[in-house]
């Protein structure tokens, strides 16, 4: 997919698309830290099944400070993939407020409050979102994949391609460009997923287990690069039943039952996970 515009015009679009997000933003009204890319408060999502309701999430809390990771684990049934679509804007809680630090100085939004087109707005510039199967266009080589939200926030055609190669360089794939995902392994798919998911340069990025479908050494390869782009200033929070990868993160929360139940520090060397 090549997309080939005048400078000129894809300049004014350029503009255009940004002012239109900024429109939404704008509406940023609630008081957050300005240390803090996320709060999240009494945050509740119930399911009903017949009679019987599941609390998902049960109350819970948590802040996430700029350039943290951030991990959270639990079992299966614990409420994380619930977590990760609430705070990515993919669903609406019962309950409670998620407040990202839309301008990064203190004046928050709660993606609670708004509608399916704000989300929309949400995920393309502000949440990057990682899931654990890799999603990738299968028509679209690595290059592209990675460009096209690049594309939909309507960036210059120069710009793209800096911050593409960028970060395709950063994953280890600056020579797999050209490749499509069937000419890529497991690990190597999942390496464009997190290159892609950077690509609008997001507050936060937002991980549902991102090695789930990985063996050991490809699981060893992404976290790498997510430690790589920690200490580049991303923000992570990832959720994982893995509870060996969760210690390379600063911090670790655990979840069960929908609820919050712990929390301790990580910063294990990541050579020392697989091994005590
Ligand atoms: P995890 O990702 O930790 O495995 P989930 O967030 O997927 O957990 O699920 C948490 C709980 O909510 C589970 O008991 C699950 O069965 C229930 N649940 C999740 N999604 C739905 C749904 N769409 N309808 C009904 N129950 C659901
Ligand atoms: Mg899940």
């Amino acid at each position: 997919m090549k997309i080939k515009r005048s400078r000129k015009h894809s300049e004014s679009e350029e503009k255009s698309k940004k002012s239109k997000a900024d429109r939404i933003f704008q509406k940023a009204t609630e008081k957050i830290d300005p240390n803090l890319v996320l709060e999240v408060k009494n945050l509740t999502k119930k399911y009903l099944l017949g009679d019987y309701t599941v609390m998902a999430l049960n109350n819970v809390n948590l802040q996430v400070k700029k350039g943290e990771f951030v991990a959270v684990v639990g079992p299966s049934g614990a409420g994380k993939t619930t977590l990760i679509n609430c705070l990515g804007a993919l669903d609406f809680p019962d309950d409670g407020k998620v407040i990202y630090n839309i301008d990064g100085k203190g004046n928050g939004s709660d993606i609670t409050k708004m509608t399916d087109k704000e989300h929309k707005e949400m995920r393309l510039h502000k949440i990057g979102l990682i899931f654990q199967f890799y999603n990738l266009f299968p028509i679209l080589t690595a290059f592209e994949n990675v460009e096209l939200p690049t594309v939909l926030a309507g960036l210059s055609e120069k710009k793209r391609y800096e911050r593409v190669k960028r970060l395709l360089k950063i994953v280890g794939l600056d020579h797999r460009m050209d490749h499509l995902p069937t000419q890529m392994s497991g690990g190597e798919q999942q390496r464009v997923t997190v290159a892609r998911s950077l690509s609008n340069e997001p507050l936060l990025l937002l991980a549902d287990e991102p090695t789930g479908e990985l063996d050991t050494e490809t699981t060893t390869q992404i976290v790498e690069i997510f430690l790589k782009f920690k200490d580049l200033g991303q923000s992570i929070l990832m959720v994982t039943h893995n509870s060996r990868i969760a210690e390379t993160a600063d911090r670790i929360l655990t979840l069960t039952d929908g609820e919050i139940i712990g929390e301790r520090k990580g910063g294990k060397p990541l050579r020392e996970i697989w091994y005590d």
